[in-house]
């Protein structure tokens, strides 16, 4: 089986099913590095953790496409795999850009401090369909306590107006 990603859940993904299952063959496929954030020693820990389950890891390794008996790179390496599961994050649903709103790269509404549309400060969004700025000055990611955060934000935005 195939594992796409190289981030938090695909490494869960992989690696819970590789201890689950020692007899089955797991692969992981990332379009980067795998775990590319992690310090370095992190980064050696993790990877031998991969090792030891005898999971194969292919970095570099953008998925195009996803068939029955496997999963497509762009540079047309296949990747033999009988169950594929997609990691490779979030997508908003297109819904907000097709409105005419404001959104970044990934379909996110850009909002305000105030969780307000930028470009329609009437339309309010929070949680995963929301691009708000933290207070660190990063884009907030999405989680649950970015949703919990922007939600209640939105509430006492709109209940005060
Ligand atoms: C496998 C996995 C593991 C995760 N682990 C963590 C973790 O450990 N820690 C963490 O902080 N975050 C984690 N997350 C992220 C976290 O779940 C999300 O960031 C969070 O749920 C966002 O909340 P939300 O309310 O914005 O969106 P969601 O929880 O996705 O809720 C959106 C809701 O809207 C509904 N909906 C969608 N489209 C429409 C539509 N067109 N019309 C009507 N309803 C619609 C959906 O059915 C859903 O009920 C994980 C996510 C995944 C997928």
């Amino acid at each position: 089986m195939l594992v796409v990603g190289g981030n938090l859940t695909a490494i869960e993904t992989a690696t819970a099913i590789a201890e689950s299952w020692p007899g089955l063959q797991v692969a992981l496929a990332t379009s980067g590095e795998l775990g590319g954030w992690l310090g370095p020693k992190a980064r050696r820990h993790m990877l031998r953790a991969f090792d030891r389950f005898g999971v194969a890891v292919h970095e570099h390794a953008t998925i195009e496409g996803v068939e029955a008996t496997g999963a497509v790179a762009a540079d047309g390496t296949i990747f033999p795999s009988d169950a594929t599961v997609w990691a490779a994050g979030f997508v908003v649903h297109p819904i907000a850009a097709a409105s005419g709103l404001d959104v970044d790269d990934h379909g996110r509404i850009i909002v305000d401090r105030m969780m307000r549309s930028v470009s329609h400060p009437e339309v309010y969004a929070a949680g995963d369909s929301a691009y708000a700025i933290g207070e660190d000055g990063q884009p907030l990611p999405m989680s649950c306590s970015s949703a919990g955060f922007t939600r209640m934000q939105a509430t006492v935005a709109i209940v005060g107006t």
